[in-house]
């Protein structure tokens, strides 16, 4: 066997090993496609230019040159309807869904490095268009929801892409054959914020995933919160691809986060996106997520009390914000 065919087989060996879901390798090539939609969200101003292939759509568009190939990979995780009257966190956040893929992606990079071939990995990253990469190598279909679908699985699965200066041959999992999407429109239904157009894109500040990241929230963006204190799986949850996979998932216990000093919320969550890692981006959410939820029983009592002695003026704000709104619903309620 010559280098790559050895190389082949490990990786593949590895990736199987590692419960991917599907891995299909092809030919690298500019992504303008992408980099063109990306500048145009920013410049109508539907998302920020400070994040992830926002920032230099051109650059990320064009990889290494020395890359030639590339290996699309999706890992999935469990998605289902919350489960219980606790907080909602996305089924994707629920573990390090990231930092497994990360691993494999390292692991797999090591061993072609073994065989001495040039390779990189990228994952949610703004150095590459890990979507363009499944889209070509027919790894999934790229869904009305935005998201890349796994023929037989659906959504509910983090991408990443290794690049390789040597072809190599990969194919795990159904290749992706016609376009499911056709007429539905159940993600675009189901989206709590209008933030899928319809026509394959996104208004990432609407969506919620988006929203729970923001220094201050609108009266619109609080109720659009719901009790989700982390993301939003409306699109995928509500998606038939793969919807017989999908089982209830238990809520979070809001004392979980309430109950938590600021070291223990990065401790149990510091792989979600906090901002600054600032903890009180957490408890704002949960704080909202209790109002919404409108019941002002121990946990929502905790939590205001809480947070109406804290030293920051700010999530005293928040605590008085929601035991209005705890009290409103009690009112409305009686
Ligand atoms: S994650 Fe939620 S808010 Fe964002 S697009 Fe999907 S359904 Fe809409
Ligand atoms: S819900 Fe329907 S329209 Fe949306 S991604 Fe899934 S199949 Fe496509």
């Amino acid at each position: 066997m010559d280098a790559a065919s050895t190389a082949s087989a490990r990786l593949r060996e590895l990736l199987i090993a590692g419960g991917v879901v599907a891995a299909r390798s092809g030919p690298v090539a500019p992504a303008h496609f992408d980099a063109v939609r990306a500048s145009l969200m920013v410049a109508r101003g539907d998302v920020t230019s400070d994040r992830f292939t926002f920032r230099n759509p051109s650059r990320s568009a064009n990889p290494p040159g020395w890359a030639r190939w590339s290996v699309a990979v999706a890992v999935g995780y469990p998605v289902g309807e919350g489960s219980g009257d606790g907080l909602r966190v996305a089924a994707y956040a629920r573990t390090d869904t990231y930092s497994s893929l990360r691993d494999l992606l390292s692991g797999g990079v090591a061993i072609l490095r073994e065989e001495g071939i040039k390779a990189a990995y990228s994952i949610d990253s703004n150095g590459a268009f890990d979507k363009a990469f499944a889209r070509r190598n027919r790894l999934g279909w790229v869904g009305r929801n935005t998201l890349v679908m796994i023929p037989g699985w659906g959504p509910a699965v983090v991408i990443g892409t290794i690049l390789t200066g040597t072809p190599i041959e990969i194919a795990i999992g159904r290749e992706a054959g016609r376009w499911p999407c056709g007429s539905c429109a159940r993600c675009q239904m189901a989206c709590p914020t209008g933030a899928l157009t319809g026509g394959g894109e996104i208004v990432p500040k609407l969506c919620v995933a988006w929203v729970g990241q923001k220094e201050s929230l609108s009266a619109g963006e609080r109720r659009a919160l719901g009790t989700r204190v982390y993301g939003c799986d409306e699109c995928i949850v509500a998606c038939p691809v793969g919807s017989r996979r999908r089982r209830p998932l238990p809520t979070l216990p809001p004392s979980q986060i309430t109950e938590a000093s600021p070291e223990e919320v990065i401790d149990r969550f510091g792989h979600w996106y906090i901002p600054r890692r600032d903890p009180r981006f957490v408890y704002r959410n949960a704080l909202v997520a209790l109002a919404n939820r409108g019941r002002y029983d121990r946990n929502a009592r905790q939590a205001v009390v809480r947070f109406l002695l804290d030293e920051d003026s700010r999530m005293r704000r928040e605590a008085l914000l929601a035991w209005l709104a705890l009290r409103h619903h009690a009112e409305a309620a009686s």
